[in-house]
């Protein structure tokens, strides 16, 4: 699992004045519910640690966190409020590029579909309200992941027999999301308003890869009456098993 990485923050009173990698609890619980280990990927600086990192593993989770940077997919900025974080998606390109070469199964929640789109020559919103008006709220800061909306099912794609159903109810804590879908990707699921949220390989051979724009992870809350997400983290898993 890829982190989040923190630049220095004065206020912070941990590691003030240093660069934090994190990852998100709820994330790694949600892997080890599902019978995996999880285990943190983290960028070393060293090029060599993510060939090293990449052979160890069973399967890549790509996580949540910043925004993708719109250099990254050759866009310039729309607002300073969004610079992303270049150097995280340098970083997860190169560790996407070393799974697939090794064909261990990849799932991206998030940022991670965004980053899987764009691997693949695809590009976001950097902004889905000022870019797509009339959209969804699809992000809501004071209801965070209680925040939510459905999302349609292609019926060929790897959600549609996991659920066996045509309409899932996600959650959205997002405000960037797929533009323009990469080369060799098809969408898997499309929400009310339009939107590609998620994505998998059109043409899948012997690879499992799997994108998806809401926090599977963190639907375990009966209380949020949410389709479960545990279904995605058990089928990758299942994957990663087969690899190993
Ligand atoms: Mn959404």
């Amino acid at each position: 699992m890829t982190g989040n990485i923190y630049p220095p923050d004065p206020p912070r009173n941990i590691y003030a004045k240093k660069h934090i990698q994190a990852l998100e609890m709820e994330g790694l619980q949600a892997v080890s519910r599902a019978g995996g280990l999880p285990i943190m990927l983290p960028e070393t600086g060293t090029p060599s640690d993510a060939e090293q990192m990449i052979e160890l593993i069973d399967g890549l989770i790509l996580t949540g966190g910043a925004d993708v940077a719109p250099q990254t997919y050759h866009e310039k900025p729309i607002s300073e409020r969004w610079p992303g974080d270049p150097k995280r998606d340098a970083y997860e390109l190169r560790l996407i590029d070393l799974a697939l070469k090794a064909k261990k199964p990849i799932l991206g929640l998030c940022r991670g579909c965004q980053i899987l789109n764009v691997y693949f020559g695809g590009t976001l919103y950097q902004d889905i309200t000022s870019q797509k008006p009339g959209t969804l709220l699809h992000r809501d800061v004071e209801k965070y992941d209680h925040n939510n909306h459905f999302v349609s099912l292609e019926e060929n794609g790897l959600l549609f027999p996991l659920y066996n159903k045509a309409r899932l109810k996600v959650n959205s804590v997002h405000h960037q999301a797929v533009k323009d879908l990469g080369k060799g990707l098809k969408a898997s699921a499309i929400s009310e308003d339009g939107l590609i949220e998620a994505v998998e390989l059109a043409r899948p051979l012997n690879s499992f890869l799997l994108g998806v724009q809401w926090h599977p992870e963190w639907e375990g809350n009966p209380k949020l009456s949410l389709d479960d997400g545990q279904k995605i983290m058990a089928a990758f898993l299942e994957k990663c098993r087969g690899t190993s």
